[in-house]
């Protein structure tokens, strides 16, 4: 028999064919919604499971390299050829004339930009790395843990008056607010922009433009779902930051796992393939069309929620054509930012009173009474989270 604890992971399914229910929620036992783990999306990958296996056998995949013909010499080119025609499918990105860098997540790619970024004169002080609050609560430590002489985390890009050289990272839609970005550092001097568009996907967000900057950067993680393939990719129009960037993730890992690769090319040529079969497929077997219709119901119930609590008030959202979709849509973030009304002024502890696990407005920038809450987690996470939440009520 198997006996298991985890919170809210999805039924457990047996080779027999029975199902196991896993929802074990107590009145003690605390929602996790601090991380942006995204397995939300795990029922649809479920549906496909056979159409996405990969195997790999013992001989195969062994060597670092993936196409030396490439200047990313570690991606191989299934890797490069699913990543182009994702881009294609969906519209997001322009792809012509850009270099496509492979990251472990792009997480790696982020710090390899702000290497590959910074002036390379050791005469220069390290440059500044700003972000509009409320920001990633990642890039702050992320840029510091080295302490690095080439960079160093210098707060609100809105803040930012210097006239010296500073990288702008403009997440879009933002972590955690879901808000559409543009940057904003007002400066005499010109800086460098990162455009981190991790949540640029139909499910979150309509699909309004195909984005044509310098430096985009994307992650497979919240695109599918398959955080645990640590695949990340940038667009990068400047040779020599391409470069630069490919030599950190030499340096740092010596590449990105072939094996990864290898499945998510799988994954997206599955997705890919659904929307070239349009027609003889249900629109539930379409990836974005699921995960789209998911983070609406979702969205939907927990709006329900916070309107029966009283208790906090949400970020307000436009409503944009999407090309991919080809409809008028609002956007559905992976995150709910939460402002806690008057008389509460630490939403986290709020919150872990109702046994509620968030991560608190200080960590992104902005004051503690802003909480972050994931909508991409399990199902049964997400449901107990609303119930407790539309019973939470004012002190
Ligand atoms: N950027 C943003 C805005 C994110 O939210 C995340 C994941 N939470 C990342 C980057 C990192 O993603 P990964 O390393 O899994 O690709």
């Amino acid at each position: 028999m198997v006996v298991s604890t985890i919170n809210g992971t999805s039924p457990l399914s047996h080779s027999n064919g029975t199902t196991i229910p896993l929802s074990t929620f107590s009145r003690n036992s605390f929602v996790n919604v601090e991380k942006g783990d995204p397995v939300a999306f795990r029922p649809y990958w479920e549906k496909v499971r056979d159409e996405c296996t990969v195997e790999i056998k013992g001989d195969e995949w062994m060597s670092y390299l993936g196409d030396t013909n490439n200047l990313c010499w570690y991606m191989v080119p299934q890797m490069r050829d699913a990543i182009l025609r994702l881009h294609n499918v969906v519209g997001n990105a322009v792809t012509k004339d850009k270099f496509l860098v492979l990251g472990t997540g792009s997480s790696q790619l982020y710090q390899a930009l702000l290497y590959a970024l910074s002036p390379s004169e050791s005469s220069h002080r390290p440059i500044n790395v700003v972000a509009a609050a409320p920001y990633y609560s990642e890039y702050k430590d992320a840029t510091d843990i080295l302490q690095s002489r080439l960079f160093q985390w210098t707060g609100d890009a809105a803040l930012y008056d210097k006239d010296e050289p500073y990288i702008e990272v403009v997440t879009s839609p933002n972590n955690p607010d879901g808000t559409l970005r543009v940057p904003v550092v007002n400066s005499g001097v010109e800086g460098k922009i990162i455009y981190d568009l991790a949540y640029y996907w139909p499910q979150y967000t309509p699909i309004t433009d195909q984005l044509d900057h310098d430096v985009m950067v994307f992650t497979f993680s919240k695109c599918t779902g398959h955080a645990g393939s640590r695949i990340g990719w940038a667009f990068v129009k400047d040779i020599e930051v391409a470069k630069k960037m490919i030599r950190f993730v030499q340096l740092n890992s010596i590449g990105v796992s072939r094996e990864s690769q290898i499945r998510a090319a799988k994954m997206i040529g599955v997705i890919c393939d659904g929307y070239k079969n349009l027609k003889s497929i249900e629109s539930d077997h379409l990836f974005f069309d699921y995960s789209k219709r998911l983070m609406k119901e979702r969205w939907e119930k927990f709006k329900g929620a916070i309107e029966k609590s009283k208790v906090f008030t949400l970020t307000k959202y436009p409503t944009s054509y999407c090309h991919f979709n080809k409809d008028l849509s609002e956007q559905y973030p992976a995150f709910a930012w939460l402002k806690c009304l008057e008389g509460i002024k630490d939403g986290e502890s709020y919150l872990e009173k109702l046994k509620i696990r968030t991560r608190g407005g200080g960590r992104f920038g902005v004051d503690a009474k802003y909480v972050r809450v994931s909508m991409i987690g399990t199902e049964d996470e997400f449901i107990e989270l609303c119930t407790r939440l539309s019973n939470a009520k004012r002190e």
